[in-house]
């Protein structure tokens, strides 16, 4: 027998059942797919897919060198002389196609995307290295209306999965280029002036991206950072006005926030309005979804100056979440389970089974000649409502048998009355 060969750390199967790593089953994933694109279309949202490999300086260039995501946690492989990347996230190579397409040549664009991302973390529950996103992204649009209604469709599909009453939306303002260059100075000066008790990382980040310090997670240092200069401090009348509409729209939507003025997001293409949802519900990987402005990235990537904002959810977080403590009904059981004895059964067994599918039953065979005993024991467990036996009795008759598992009432009827006979029995 040869060596089995395991899945790579952090990269998970998703399989029909729950196992020790996984709380959540494909159907549950089906089930929120299903929720999420109707969900998607209320608010006018187009899908886009792209490639899972981009070249690598699209990252560096929109997520920016010094961030985690690119400086250490980025895929990325020497592909004949040209250096690629696993995409990391959706956005970068969701504007890389508007601009290559030129989709925003004449109106603006809402798109929404979801697929699997790839960051080398350490894997811990609710942190893995092939994850899932599903994400949108409103291009073309500088209003703040539309920072509230993307925040208000998070809302809404909280509330479809019954977790809104464990989440709590955080918002900060990050105002723009000038503003953050004021504040910058002013926040240099102060990391200088403590710059005996900064870690490495913030050290270095003090000259390359000093905002990131903020972001940082080492308790040593979260007394110096709650100390050190607010951006909304150095916030102009434009960007507190775009704030305050935000503030007033979500009041207005009746949506819970607090504002957190150390919010920066991991991401370097960020300005204006940035916010995270996050439960304490699943430990340290309480963010469940990120998002905010990125009104000079389309610009940046080669294409035309577009205002736009944007959010991503980590599907399997929100998943953990909602199997905790939500709702999602996975409907993995068939209406009818098909059982048989005896070869002779099987022309008229394939007949009738086919002729249920096409009126729209969904029907699990069970596909060995067993005895029926063991094939109703499948059935059963199965959760089907209704079996179908085909068996001497039948064949000779050229009649099918049905039970209803729920009643355990069982007829047998000519083959062109089972329809109705199963009708019956929903109704
Ligand atoms: P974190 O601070 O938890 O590392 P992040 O700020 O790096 O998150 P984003 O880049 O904003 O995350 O991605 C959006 C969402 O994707 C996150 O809020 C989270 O739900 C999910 N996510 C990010 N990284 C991972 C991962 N390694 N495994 C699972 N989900 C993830
Ligand atoms: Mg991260």
């Amino acid at each position: 027998m040869g060596v089995k060969i395991q899945a790579v750390k952090g990269m998970n199967d998703i399989l029909p059942v729950a196992t020790k790593e996984s709380v959540w089953t494909s159907f549950d994933w089906l089930a929120f797919e299903e929720i999420a694109q109707k969900w998607l279309k209320l608010y006018g949202y187009k899908h886009i897919r792209t490639p899972m490999i981009e070249p690598t300086n699209l990252f560096v260039r929109s997520i920016g060198e010094e961030t985690d995501v690119v400086g250490k946690e980025m895929y990325t492989f020497d592909d004949y002389g040209e250096s690629l990347s696993l995409r990391p996230e959706g956005t970068a190579s969701c504007l890389r196609a508007v601009v290559e397409h030129n989709l925003l040549y004449n109106s603006p664009q809402k798109l929404w995307y979801m697929g699997a991302m790839f960051r080398h973390e350490k894997p811990q529950k609710g942190r893995y290295r092939q994850f899932h996103q599903i994400g949108v992204e409103a291009l073309g649009y500088a209003g703040a209306d539309t920072d509230a209604e993307i925040i208000a469709m998070c809302w809404d599909l909280w509330q479809k999965l019954g977790i809104a009453n464990c989440v709590q939306l955080e918002i900060n303002c990050l105002g723009n280029r000038e503003e953050r260059a004021a504040h910058r100075t002013a926040l240099v000066a102060y990391l200088q002036q403590n710059v005996d008790i900064l870690d490495e990382d913030s050290r270095r980040r003090m000259t390359t991206n000093p905002l990131r310090v903020l972001d940082s997670k080492n308790p040593a240092l979260q007394a110096m950072i709650e100390n050190a200069p607010r951006l909304s401090d150095y916030l102009g009348e434009g960007s507190l006005k775009h704030h305050n509409t935000l503030k007033t729209l979500l009041k207005a939507l009746e949506i819970p926030f607090v504002e957190n003025h150390r919010l920066v997001r991991g991401l370097d293409y960020y300005n204006a309005t940035v916010f995270e949802w996050t439960t304490d519900k699943l430990g340290s990987q309480g963010t469940i979804c990120g998002g905010g402005r990125y009104d000079g990235l389309i610009e940046e990537l080669g294409g035309k100056a577009t205002p736009s904002i944007g959010f991503a959810i980590g599907i399997e977080r929100l998943l953990l979440l909602v199997k905790a403590h939500g709702v999602l009904k996975a409907d993995n059981s068939p209406d009818i389970y098909a059982m048989y004895q005896g070869e002779n059964a099987l022309p008229l067994l394939t007949k009738a089974v086919q002729s249920l599918r096409n009126a729209g039953f969904s029907v699990l065979t069970h596909g060995i000649d067993q005895k029926l005993a063991t094939q109703f024991k499948k059935a059963d467990a199965s959760g089907a409502k209704f079996a179908l036996i085909v068996a001497e009795n039948e064949v000779l008759s050229g009649s099918l048998t049905v039970k209803n598992l729920q009643t355990g009432e069982q007829k047998t009827v000519e083959f062109n009355q089972i329809i109705n006979q199963l009708n019956s029995w929903s109704n």
